[in-house]
């Protein structure tokens, strides 16, 4: 199962690149990243060997080929300049701590003599969930430790404030849930990651602050903490998703790229030289809160003029009503309304046209910003909402092509990615992976 592209444009210096993203069959295995026609090949940020690394040796290797999919220990010596004899030592570490496996590779030179051997993770060794905390819908999937998912669910939530009891309490169903779909037990899971919508400080795991939470969100990591004795990770949901895209999509072998999404909130993450910067307090990216307008339109998050407040899902909405008239259903939830307001739009609506027509100009002029502040070599346009055409029109592209000083400036490339519901739960199974791998790893010569 993958994507395939659909089309390109090349509009002035900037370049877009479409994909759409195939249905996936809930509970069954999934492979978001790849093309059409070939097999996914590892997980994991592929440039991480180039980059200089503090990890210790045994988990270069173990890292090296988490991401290959598979590889030879020749291959691994010359990836990591090391010698012959410190990759079988390290390797057979890592056999010997049941992380890694040996397997016959289909590489056989020129089909004669002995069939190389190679090695894989061994997927078992440990296995972690990746939760999306959200208004609407929750979302959870347990991956193994090459990254392989195994079962995903999905609960409807409230569309309300709640309180850090009741994150918990649906958190705690959630993963029941997700246990009893994939057969597992709790004792084999290692590590927890989340991700949800507001202000976390990733090292200390504290929310700071959250739309989804009536007051005391600094409480929810403890609370979590006490209810669950497996180790936690908490981090804001853009970063989920742009983890996502760095250990599963388009982001493996890109150094510099920025993700930009658009649902119930905007988001926006950015991974510098492979990695997923946090800023100095680990608080991420607000690109959602970034000010359009002084003393603009009312924001979810109390102040006025925010980028989200012309951009997201319930600035879309809010005005539905009026521009729909009869057509307007109140009793239907806000992926709905969206849909039917995008169909008027399509149909010729004026008024909702006009709303989608506004959104795509405050979206040119966040996507324009993000090139000028933080020059990346791609934008993905990523999430649910990617859906809706009207976030990539021409338009858009052109009108944030024509705000940004183009003068001698290398074209920043704008890629689409229409991922399923699963991709923020998939990013946060990244965030639980990269922090168990180490300590696994690093005990790996005494097991
Ligand atoms: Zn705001």
């Amino acid at each position: 199962m993958g994507f395939r592209e659909i089309e390109r444009l090349y509009l002035g210096g900037i370049s877009v690149i479409l994909d759409a993203r195939e249905e996936i069959n809930l509970g069954s295995e999934i492979n978001i990243a790849q093309d059409e026609g070939a097999e996914t090949v590892g997980c994991g940020p592929l440039l991480q060997a180039l980059s200089t690394s503090s990890m210790p040796l045994r988990q270069q290797v173990f890292e090296y080929v988490r991401s290959h999919g598979h590889a030879a220990r020749a291959d691994i010596t010359e990836a990591l300049s090391i010698s012959p004899g410190t990759a079988t030592t390290l390797t057979a570490e890592l056999i010997a701590s049941g992380h890694l496996r040996e397997i016959e590779s289909a590489n056989r030179e020129s089909g004669r003599g002995r069939p190389r051997v190679a090695l894989e993770v061994v997927p078992e060794a440990a296995y972690v969930i990746g939760i999306k905390l959200a208004f609407n819908r929750h979302t959870a999937v347990l991956a193994d430790f090459a990254g392989n998912v195994i079962a995903d669910v999905s609960i409807a939530s409230s569309d309300q404030r709640r309180s850090v009891a009741q994150v918990v309490q649906e958190t705690s169903d959630l993963i029941e849930a997700l246990l009893k779909t994939s057969g597992k037990s709790w004792h084999e899971i290692k590590a927890i990651g989340i991700g949800l919508p507001g202000l976390v400080e990733h090292e200390t795991g504290t929310v700071v602050w959250s739309p989804l939470l009536q007051s005391g969100a600094e409480e929810l990591s403890q609370a979590l903490t006490a209810h669950f004795s497996v180790p936690l990770l908490l981090d804001n949901d853009a970063n989920m998703l742009t983890l996502a895209e760095l250990w599963f999509g388009e982001g493996r072998s890109i150094s510099d790229f920025a993700v930009v999404t658009v649902e119930s909130g905007v988001g926006m993450g950015l991974v510098l030289r492979n990695q997923l910067y946090r800023g100095a307090h680990g608080m991420g990216l607000e690109l959602g809160h970034t000010k359009v307008q002084l003393d603009g339109a009312l924001c979810k998050c109390g102040q006025r003029g925010c980028l989200e407040a012309y951009l997201a899902d319930y600035a879309l909405i809010r005005e539905a009503a009026t521009a729909l008239g009869s057509a307007y259903d109140p009793a239907q939830g806000p992926e709905d309304i969206l849909a039917s307001l995008y169909e008027q739009a399509k149909s010729g609506h004026q008024a909702a046209e006009t709303i989608f027509r506004r959104a795509s100009r405050y979206l040119s002029l966040a996507l324009s910003n993000v090139v000028q502040l933080f020059d990346p070599e791609l934008i993905i346009l990523s999430g649910e909402r990617m859906q809706y055409d009207y976030l990539y029109a021409d338009e858009v592209m052109t009108a944030m092509d024509a705000m940004i000083l183009n003068e001698g400036r290398k074209s920043c490339q704008v890629k689409v990615n229409a991922w399923d519901g699963l991709v923020w739960a998939r990013g946060a199974t990244a965030l639980a992976l990269s922090s168990i791998t180490a300590s696994l790893i690093s005990h790996a010569k005494a097991a």
